[in-house]
């Protein structure tokens, strides 16, 4: 059986870069969430660690991967 990694899932996010606090941001895990986008610093997301301990979370969605050297020097260009 394959082991679900959340370092893998697009659902985690890193704070400071891309979210306020570290942790699982899908929406069925959050602690705490606010309908106002203005109300973004209150969210609390889900503990990744407590929520994948057993390596088996159902919520897994795989992370776009990183585009080649190339496509970036592509996507520059353009
Ligand atoms: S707990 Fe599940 S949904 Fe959250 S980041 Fe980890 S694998 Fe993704």
């Amino acid at each position: 059986m394959t082991k679900i990694l959340c370092k893998n899932c697009c659902h985690l996010k890193m704070a400071p870069y891309q979210a306020p606090r570290t942790g699982c941001w899908h929406p069925d895990h959050m602690q705490t969430t606010q309908k106002d986008a203005w109300l973004d610093e209150q969210q609390v997301p889900g503990n990744h660690q407590q929520i994948n301990l057993r390596k088996d979370c159902v919520s897994f969605e795989a992370a776009p991967g990183k585009a080649s050297l190339w496509q970036r020097f592509r996507a520059f260009g353009t």
